[in-house]
């Protein structure tokens, strides 16, 4: 099934309850907002899809008090009453898979197995938290005093603050949604702009679950811009956690906010990852990861693979083998199951890409392939390949868009040293079939990334490993792993099952 019609738009629409006009912000209950027209637009056409009434102020304070009397409620469910929710939630997930994946694809423009692959995400972030709602274990410490005993427990910690960024519009939601409902805390989510319909949908999905299991309002949604709805949440003293994905710029702001009020942040921000492939990779392999990495998704993941550093035995023949893959790419309608690239998001991130190529050339960069746009409706641009060097201060930017820098190298060292020089420390990979290099890259002197893979592109994460990065990528850690510990406080308990009352360290206080 495709949509390619206004009739079938407005049908998808409504199989996940979307209408032309919608209300931006929920609270157990859709609020009458009244804030100013959000129109989301499809990247593909540039037409309007339907349009969103926008929260203000007001209306974000009501999610946010709702979200406060939530979590009291929802913090006392026990922790696997609560995965049963969320494991509810998987099965909804699961019916709407196929309308979910289409909207994502309609409203953002990634390929349409990459939008039902992120609804796919979503629900195996359910399966994990539901596990994990059986497993919030604490440690248990022997005490330095006779009948004592320590130990340690994980508690909700309150409502969350959810910041999306446009790429991707379902599944972040999930990685912070899932683990954190399953942890006791209630939400607030700020979806991006660009992507409001796919938030509206899933929480009119999760709606339907927290009404079905007579559960509190956990799943808040406020749409609004930066003066009405994200400066408030993130400077909001109620909300001890905002975990915000988006560009480094955003991060910052974001950060200095939460903790000029002593907040958590869990910040997921911008990427520039480098795969590295030695003389002795095999080629056909790399080939394969490096297309996905660098033209999956119109280059617009966090995990895009934007610097691409050969070895110089085999630069010639990589770079000859990547004019050509790149030519055969086919570009259009994400909606067609022939087409791998589909649009950048909107008119603004052509024009960003269009300002990098300048500033490339000025910095003496060579595109020897694609670097333009292309003339059709929407906002389509052709995947390029750039011959870079490491003086160029543009190829430590992350520009959100399809360009490939390539670079040369000699040894594994230089190489190593050349992919560290960038200020982001997201994703990493190297293809080899020596074992020595393999390893190098993985240790405390290789990649400085949060990420770093042996012959696997730097794109397409599992979910059951923490994912985040270093540097200006924030340091967040999110999915997998010991991420849940993000969303709960710590508590220390000591008990004393004695008659007497030691004191640690040996020290004596005693009264007369
Ligand atoms: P963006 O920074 O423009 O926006 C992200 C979100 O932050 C949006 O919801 C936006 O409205 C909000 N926002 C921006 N400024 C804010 C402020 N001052 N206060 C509160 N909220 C604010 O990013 P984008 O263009 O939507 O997404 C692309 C960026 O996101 C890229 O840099 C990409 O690498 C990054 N990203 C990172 C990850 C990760 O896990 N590391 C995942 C996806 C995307």
């Amino acid at each position: 099934m495709t949509v390619a019609t206004e009739t079938s738009t407005t049908e998808l629409l409504s199989a996940l309850g979307l209408s032309a006009d919608n209300p931006g912000a929920f609270d157990g209950e859709w609020i009458d907002t009244q804030g100013p027209a959000l129109e989301s637009v499809n990247p593909t056409t540039g037409e309007v899809i339907a349009s969103i009434r926008t929260a203000t102020a007001t209306d974000y304070e009501r999610v946010a008090a709702a979200a406060v009397e939530a979590f009291e409620a929802w913090r006392t469910w026990p922790a696997p009453q609560r995965g049963e929710v969320v494991r509810q939630l998987g099965l909804e997930l699961r019916q709407h898979k196929e309308a979910l994946g289409q909207l994502v694809t309609l409203e953002m423009g990634k390929i349409l197995s990459e939008g039902l692959g992120e609804v796919q995400e979503m629900i195996d972030m359910v399966d994990l938290a539901v596990g994990m709602s059986r497993q919030l274990c604490g440690l248990s410490m022997h005490s330095e005093r006779p009948e004592h005993r320590m130990t340690e427990q994980w508690h909700p910690l309150g409502p969350v603050g959810i910041i999306t960024a446009f790429n991707f519009p379902v599944a972040v939601w999930a990685w912070n949604s899932t683990v954190a409902a399953i942890c006791g805390d209630s939400m607030i989510w700020k979806p991006s702009a660009k992507t409001p319909l796919c938030a509206l949908a899933v929480t009119r999905i999760a709606q339907k679950v927290l009404e079905a299991n007579d559960a509190p309002p956990i799943f808040g949604l406020a749409i609004g811009d930066r003066h009405q709805v994200g400066g408030p949440l993130v400077a909001d003293r109620r909300v001890p956690l905002i975990s915000a994905t988006g560009s480094v710029a955003m991060g910052r702001k974001v950060g200095e906010v939460v903790a000029s009020r002593l907040g958590r942040s869990l910040l997921e921000l911008g990427g520039n990852n480098g795969i590295i492939v030695m003389d002795d990779a095999d080629l056909d392999l790399a080939l394969r990861a490096v297309l996905f990495a660098a033209v999956g998704t119109a280059g617009q993941r966090c995990t895009t693979n934007r610097r691409l550093l050969l070895q110089k035995g085999i630069a010639p023949e990589m770079k000859e083998r990547l004019k050509s893959a790149y030519a055969s790419i086919s570009i259009g309608d994400p909606l067609d199951p022939k087409i791998l690239m589909g649009p950048l998001v909107d008119g603004r991130a052509v024009e960003d890409m269009k300002a990098a190529l300048k500033v490339i050339e000025e910095q003496g960069g060579k595109v020897i392939y694609g670097g333009g746009t292309i003339d059709r409706p929407g906002f389509f641009v052709e995947p390029t390949l750039v011959e870079a060097s490491g003086d160029m201060p543009v190829t430590c930017e992350e520009t959100f868009a399809p360009i490939l820098y390539l670079f040369e190298f000699d040894t594994l060292e230089e190489a190593i040293e050349l992919h560290n020089s960038v200020p982001q420390g997201l994703s990493s990979a190297i293809f080899t079939t020596n074992l020595l290099s393999a390893e190098r890259f993985l240790t405390a002197a290789g990649s400085d990334c949060g990420i770093a893979n042996v012959n696997i592109g730097t794109s397409g994460a599992e979910i059951g490993g923490a994912f985040g990065g270093e540097k200006e990528t924030g340091g967040g850690r999110e999915a997998g792993s010991d991420s849940w510990k993000a969303y709960m406080r710590r508590q220390t308990c000591t008990i004393n099952y004695g008659t007497e009352l030691p004191l640690a360290q040996g020290v004596e206080f005693d009264v007369g």
